[in-house]
């Protein structure tokens, strides 16, 4: 994945660049921020199988026929589903959880999460204007696992609308 800091140098010079990234990471004690791809898997043939179910995104969309998944865990599932005889559909998408409101990004949410996070002290910055309101919300809010809090995201509802 190429990103601003990388689009003009070269294969060898980006490694030193990620690898230098990562020693100061790890000098401050913090983790080399990845922005991983994700896909959402349409099984056509079988129906979403019990290790599917666990191993699914939390807080995304979960149904006997879909599931987001991270990308190898994706792709094995859409094997299973051609042996089966079926032709699966995925959308892919990059994937991000915010620090700070907990939710889950996708698209160019994810990649602006990500390009924060990469700023070393920007992981603490908002992932948009309404960041810091929910995760306010959320520690207001009773301890009750039913309550459909991720539902009223709006990073989710554009990408993940179906
Ligand atoms: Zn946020």
């Amino acid at each position: 994945m190429a990103y601003p800091p990388l689009d003009h140098v070269s294969p060898r010079r980006e490694r030193e660049l990620r690898r230098e990234w990562k020693k100061n990471y790890k000098a401050l004690g913090l983790k080399y921020p990845r922005l991983p791809t994700i896909g959402f898997v349409e099984l056509t043939a079988i129906k979403t199988p019990t290790w599917a179910w666990y191993k699914g995104i939390k807080g995304l969309t979960k149904t006997d026929t879909s599931i987001w998944l991270r990308r190898i865990l994706a792709r094995e599932l859409m094997r299973e589903d051609e042996d089966a005889g079926g032709t699966p559909r995925v959308t892919w998408t990059s994937w991000k959880t915010c620090r700070i409101c907990k939710r889950n990004l996708l698209g160019p949410e994810a990649e602006n999460r990500f390009f924060l996070d990469l700023r070393i002290t920007g992981e603490w910055t908002c992932c948009g204007p309404d960041c810091q309101d929910i995760e306010r919300a959320r520690l207001e809010a009773p301890k009750n696992k039913f309550q459909p809090k991720l539902a009223k995201s709006p990073c989710i509802s554009k990408a993940d609308a179906r």
